[in-house]
């Protein structure tokens, strides 16, 4: 689901709301009912144009993967916390010009994009010719709801930023990221990630790199509507099929396989 204010095809609307899900037919009617409510009735106002659109997916060709493992870092500014994931990114490899350059890029934006921007994790260069849409990473979900919501209120006891909006509502933010990050990390040449959220009131963002997915606060000032995501990639990628892999394949997180490792 995409929403916006506006337009969304005439490009002049603003962005309200995502989601994605990947559900049995018998729960397709209560998503609908409960995309529609997200929509209508976010924080960021009520949409007017809500795109929904529905796939068949073959249960055959779903991959099962686990989740990337969660910890946290809280700062005490916007730059003590954007500096830190210059140290996170370099861990998994990643450049300090990529990472300059990623965090210049989302800073820089005017308004949020619907996608991620795909850049290059040594040049920094972008790499998708996407534009302001970006890469939409879709038909992705967790396997066992309750299952992963015990994953992540454990991750989330381990360092639970105040300035969030209450644990209700950094559990519903972990839960797509961690998902959408963990479909991401599962993909041939990925590098790493860095995204903060377009709410104004959820300063929260991460980096991910290799099997980590790291929450920093606060990646964005209170009241800052405007967030990003970039993704990284190793140079030679094949970055037609990756892009493919992020949009088209489903993929469910499963938290067993969290379990044995
Ligand atoms: P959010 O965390 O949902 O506020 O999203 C933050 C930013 O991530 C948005 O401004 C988009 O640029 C990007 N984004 C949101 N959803 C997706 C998605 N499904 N795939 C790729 N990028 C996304």
């Amino acid at each position: 689901m995409y929403a916006a204010e506006g337009d969304a095809h005439g490009g002049n609307g603003r962005h309200i709301s995502g989601c994605e899900r990947l559900v049995t037919e018998e729960r397709v009617f209560s998503i609908l009912a409960m995309l529609w409510q997200r929509a209508k009735s976010h924080e960021r106002g009520s949409a007017r144009t809500i795109n929904i659109r529905v796939d068949a997916v073959d249960p055959a060709s779903i991959r099962r993967i686990p989740p990337l493992t969660i910890e946290s870092e809280i700062y005490t500014t916007v730059s003590a916390a954007r500096n830190a994931s210059y140290a996170l990114l370099a861990k998994g490899g990643i450049s300090k010009i990529a990472v300059r350059r990623a965090l210049e890029a989302i800073s820089s934006l005017p308004r949020s994009m619907r996608g991620a921007m795909v850049v290059d994790a040594l040049s920094g260069e972008r790499l998708d010719a996407l534009g302001e849409r970006g890469v939409r990473i879709s038909h992705m979900d967790c396997e066992n709801e309750e299952e992963f919501a015990k994953f992540l209120r454990n991750a989330l006891a381990l360092g639970q930023p105040a300035a969030d909006g209450g644990p209700q509502k950094a559990m519903a933010k972990l839960r797509e990221a961690v998902v959408l990050a963990s479909k991401a990390a599962s993909a041939e040449g990925y590098a790493g990630e860095l995204c903060w959220s377009d709410d104004p009131y959820y300063p929260t963002g991460y980096v991910a790199h290799g099997r980590v997915y790291c929450r920093i606060t606060p990646m964005k000032e209170p009241g800052n509507p405007v967030g990003g995501r970039v993704l990284f990639l190793w140079p030679g990628t094949p970055l037609a099929e990756t892009i493919d892999y992020w949009q088209r394949q489903p993929v469910l997180v499963t938290r067993e396989f969290c379990e044995s490792m």
